[in-house]
């Protein structure tokens, strides 16, 4: 019976083109990378800065799990809090200027943890059309009326914001966006947040190590920091590790510790990926080169795939979208790039709005020049068999 039901479900999936595969990836997350057992050329890790096989966090990694094991035991409260957690927490504070920093597994439950303990269904939540799908589940949880505005429209904010209502208040959005590449426009945000008596919490998923004169994220990007309520953000990405964070004040971080339940029932992260995350987070401040080097690539990436007519929508980042509309032809043109040996993945809905299905490039640090004009002149070739452009 079961089966019946979801063969049929599986079915329907296929027949719109949306099925999701697996693939196998053996080594690490390197510019080249070996999948399926091929080594092709990546172009869709979120390893931005290529720290995820980093000697020196690898190191750190190893010598925790001599002295501390491999699991943290327990849940945060109970026994699972190491003084490896403690220094991240630290660590990552004194980084961002915040008073103080609590750590979850990861961003997804960073998101559902803070948005569900802090809301409830006498306030009012306001959200970015194009948020991540863990605010949105955050919010889903919290039961909190949502209003969604039109992707970083501030006069469509304006309008929710004048409806009154909710005894509390908060503007939420991502600020690299995740599948376009774009920036959330913070001072005006924050600037209506001012004036009409919101919260304004920022999700730093892209930003960290990335935007920001010494990476710290789009809020140093813009000089908004101080203003900024509820900074979460992701060691996943350009810190190349795993987990989860916020910044802001003690008693917000004092609050969260009581009341979110995704901090509270689940396990601490193993305290070598803390070890880790603690040494990427040094080398981010310590070493501006690596964030220039990944700028230089994605200006070079960026202008050539506009100078090949392709349509980057409005990327300003190293996440670049090259939109083809269809999910048929995006996954078409990936499927060609990997037999040519360049991994992209192709983006489709309910990812992304219908009728926007892409390409999602991303660039890393670690790419050369030579990389990047390989793949253009692939994205070329493809392009004109498929007839996009
Ligand atoms: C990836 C991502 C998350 C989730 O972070 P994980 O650490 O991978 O769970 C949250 N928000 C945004 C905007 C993201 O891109």
């Amino acid at each position: 019976m079961m089966d019946v039901f979801l063969q049929e479900a599986l079915r329907e999936i296929r027949e719109k083109g949306l099925e999701r595969e697996l693939q196998l990836v053996d080594g690490p997350q390197g510019a080249r990378t070996r999948v399926n057992g091929r080594t092709v050329l990546n172009f869709c890790s979120n390893n931005y800065l290529g720290l995820a096989d980093d000697p020196r966090l690898k190191e750190a990694a190893v010598a925790s799990i001599h002295r501390e094991g491999v699991g943290a035991g327990a849940s945060r409260l109970v026994c699972g809090h190491t003084r490896a957690h403690q220094r991240l927490e630290e660590e990552i504070a004194r980084f961002k200027g915040a008073q103080r920093c609590l750590l979850f597994s990861s961003g997804y439950t960073a998101n559902v943890g803070i948005i569900s303990s802090l809301f409830g269904p006498e306030d009012r939540v306001f959200c970015d059309r194009l948020n991540h799908a863990s605010i949105i589940d955050g919010i889903l949880l919290s039961r909190v009326p949502f209003k969604r505005y039109a992707h970083g429209d501030m006069e469509a904010l304006e309008r929710l914001l004048q409806s009154g209502g909710g005894k509390k208040r908060a503007i939420i959005t991502d600020s690299v966006f995740s599948m376009d590449g774009d920036l959330a426009p913070l001072p005006e945000i924050v600037r209506l947040a001012r004036k009409y008596a919101c919260w304004v919490m920022i999700d730093e998923a892209h930003a960290l190590g990335v935007m920001g004169k010494t990476g710290k994220g789009l809020a140093e990007h813009f000089g908004v920091e101080t203003k900024i309520d509820i900074q979460m953000g992701t060691l996943s990405k350009a810190a190349g590790c795993l987990g989860g964070y916020v910044c802001g004040s003690q008693a917000l971080i004092s609050f969260l510790i009581q009341k979110a339940r995704s901090f509270i029932y689940t396990t601490a992260l193993p305290p070598s990926v803390a070890a880790s995350a603690q040494r990427a987070i040094a080398i981010m401040e310590e070493d501006p080169r690596r964030r220039e080097q990944l700028w230089e690539n994605t200006r070079y990436l960026q202008s050539g795939l506009r100078d090949r007519g392709f349509d980057t929508m409005q990327s300003q980042t190293p996440i670049i979208p090259v939109l083809l509309k269809e999910s048929g032809l995006a996954v078409a043109f990936s499927r060609r790039l990997l037999q040519e040996g360049i991994w992209i993945s192709a983006i489709r809905p309910p990812t992304v709005p219908q009728g926007t299905a892409r390409l999602r490039l991303t660039v890393m640090a670690t790419h050369t020049q030579e990389d990047i004009d390989e793949l253009l002149g692939k994205m070329e070739k493809i392009g004109r068999e498929l007839g996009v452009r």
